[in-house]
């Protein structure tokens, strides 16, 4: 909306940006003191972005190339000014960085939001409110901003209440200023010394000279150095976990921090973090990854897809190579053979700590594997060059006593606890480990002592296959067809039970069954695999995995259903009375009314639909009527 006679436009926050600064203006923040941080950090951000635009058009910065920020309290105006001469904002930039939140997965992220301020700020922390934060302090805030090579300014104004205002402004210097009006319990950023101090704690490792101008005076309050040259040594735990917070733009803590120098062929120095926390786009389909990438300090892009590959994408921080060409297109960037060196360079540094975490610190690896092992797995069937060290880094819930809820395996620990007799790794899949757990395949296994792992990623059932096997011993579902359970021995006391023969009639009940569910099944078979259990439906040999076609149809990648195997417990009551009336007169009636109770009962455990809903409830009712009447 245009008023007329100011040439003031007025714009309402996104809904989002409402939802955040309604987060920001409640919550009793302990530490106000971060809006310093990331007003700082977008300051250097903007120096960066047009320190690389000026290597090609030199003329941007012309004039004032010494990229700096600029702090300045204003004791008697009650403000404090953040200044940069960066890259700056035109008025549709305003309107769109200051109006919206731009990552993707926002608006799904804000809705967890509960109006609970703990809850909502551990929320943020993952987050990073960003230069919203600065209403933490100022009950006004005004940004001045001139885009380089343009020659309008603007004003962006706002008391973070829902809209703000963009008009053209005189006197603007490249670069963006903003003014915050401080709220009467923020004073204390008007004094030069708790400035400093925040610099010094959160923003000391920005690569810009950070000037603070107060009382007529200025001073440089950092080194200004980008903090990777500095040598390891000199660098604390608290600079590295603000630089990670700054490349990240989240308020975690990261679990490692790796920092290295390659020098030979290729000269390079990475700066890479392990998050603290889950990020909440992670399994966004575009699988982005967010490294900088730098040459020669001069920031190139933070959208480089070769230089990382997706199954690290959760890995944060910086890379700055001495060999790549500066004024290289970021098109060009994306062929240049060096580049692919420097990737097979993180991706080995990068496993080979994680084996390093794993080997020191079992439960710190267990929680980066609860949250980031999906997506290293998909490493598994994309990088073949990189798979015995991935299956190594592997981790799995298993059916063995503490396996579920707290204990991981390796793929190593669990051959070495395979059974005499057991040839192959056996697994299951499921919605979630503790459905997976539950499955009524894994009674026959459980009888023998046999450990099945569970898993329930998706990404399962896609490296899994691709996989094949692991140190000599093939991967197999323990709901395919032929598990050879027999020839796996069973302990002495399971063993008796097992060696009563069979009940009579079980042979003719399996092929009653068969001609009663003909085409609703492939096939009915006496079962090795069940113990409390009367059936369960298996895929046969060489069939698609049950979980793996419903996986496919819900992303709409498969239409049809294979036809499963009814496996038929021969030594269960119910299976033992049916053969039994099956011998009697009328039996054959009966029991053909049984055999698809059996069925829709098989499909019900496994999680299938059942096919026909109406008439599985009027068998239960005559079953039940039956039985009670
Ligand atoms: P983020 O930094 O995570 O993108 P912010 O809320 O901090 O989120 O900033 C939003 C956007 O506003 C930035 O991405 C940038 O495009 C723009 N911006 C903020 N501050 C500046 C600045 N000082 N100079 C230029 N652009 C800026
Ligand atoms: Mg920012």
């Amino acid at each position: 909306m245009r008023d007329e006679a100011s040439t003031e436009e007025k714009h309402g926050f996104q809904a989002e940006v409402g939802r955040l600064l309604d987060i920001v203006a409640h919550s009793l923040y302990s530490e106000r003191s971060i809006f310093l941080r990331e007003l700082i950090s977008n300051a250097s951000d903007a120096c960066d972005r047009l320190r690389y635009l000026a290597l090609t058009s030199p003329e941007l910065a012309a004039g004032d190339s010494q990229f700096r920020v600029t702090i300045a309290p204003d004791a008697a105006a009650h403000s404090l000014t953040v200044a940069d001469n960066g890259i700056g904002m035109n008025r549709e930039e305003l309107v769109a960085n200051l109006g919206t939140i731009a990552r993707s997965g926002t608006s799904a992220f804000l809705a967890q939001a509960t109006g609970d301020a703990a809850k909502d700020l551990s929320l943020i922390g993952q987050f990073g409110v960003g230069f919203y934060a600065s209403f933490m302090v100022a009950e006004k805030v005004e940004v001045f901003s001139r885009r380089a090579g343009e020659a309008e300014g603007w004003r962006w104004v706002s008391d973070g209440k829902g809209e703000f205002t963009v008009s053209p402004a005189t006197e603007v210097e490249r670069g963006t200023r903003i003014l915050l009006h401080l709220r009467k319990d923020a004073e204390e950023f008007l004094d030069p010394l708790r400035l400093k101090t925040v610099v010094a704690r959160y923003s000391d490792h920005i690569a810009l000279p950070i000037l603070l101008k107060a009382g007529g005076k200025e001073e440089k309050l950092n080194e200004a150095a980008a903090l990777w040259m500095r040598p390891k040594s000199e660098i604390t735990e608290r600079q590295y976990a603000e630089f990670y917070r700054h490349v990240s733009h989240g308020l975690d803590q990261p679990r490692l921090t790796i920092h290295w120098k390659a020098e030979g062929k290729i000269d390079y120095t990475a700066l890479l973090f392990l998050p603290g926390s889950r990020p909440f786009d992670l399994f966004n389909p575009e699988r982005k990854h967010r490294l900088k990438l730098y040459v020669r300090r001069v920031f190139i892009t933070d959208d480089c897809a070769d230089i990382l590959p997706g199954y690290l994408r959760f890995l944060q921080g910086i890379v700055d190579s001495e060999d790549l060409p500066l004024n290289i297109s970021r098109e060009l960037l994306q062929h240049n053979p060096l580049l692919a060196k420097i990737r097979s360079g993180l991706v080995k540094r990068s496993l080979a700590e994680l084996a390093k975490l794993a080997e020191k610190d079992g439960e710190a690896y267990g929680s980066f594997w609860d949250d980031f092992g999906p997506v290293l797995k998909e490493g598994l069937y994309e990088d073949t060059e990189q798979r015995e060290a991935l299956l190594k880094l592997a981790r799995f819930r298993s059916t063995r006593a503490e396996g579920l809820t707290t204990g991981l395996t390796t793929l190593a620990d669990y051959v070495g606890r395979m059974k005499p007799g057991q040839e192959a790794i056996y697994y299951i899949t499921g919605e979630t480990v503790e459905a997976a757990a539950r499955s009524p395949q894994l009674e026959g296994f459980a009888a023998r002592g046999v450990e099945v792992l569970l898993l329930a990623d998706p990404v399962d059932e896609f490296w899994v296959p691709a996989v094949g096997g692991y140190d000599a011993k093939p991967f197999k579902s323990a709901t395919r067809g032929g598990a050879d359970l027999e020839k796996i021995a069973l302990p002495e006391d399971k063993k008796k039970a097992a060696e009563e023969p069979q009940a009579a009639g079980t042979d003719a009940l399996i092929a009653l069954l068969k001609l009663t569910l003909k085409d609703a099944v492939k096939d009915v078979r006496a079962s090795h695999r069940l113990e409390a259990s009367a059936v369960c439906l298996v895929a046969d040999e060489g069939d698609m995995d049950m979980h793996l076609e419903r996986l496919l149809k819900q992303h709409r990648q498969l239409d049809g259903k294979s036809k499963r195997v009814l496996e038929v417990n021969p030594r269960h009551p119910v299976i033992a009375c049916l053969a039994k009336r099956l011998s009697q007169n009328g039996g054959a009636d009966a029991v053909t009314e049984a055999a698809w109770l059996l069925l829709d009962q098989a499909c019900i455990v496994q999680g299938e639909p059942v096919s026909d809903t109406n008439a599985f409830a009027r068998r239960l009712d005559s079953a039940l009527l039956r039985a009670v009447g």
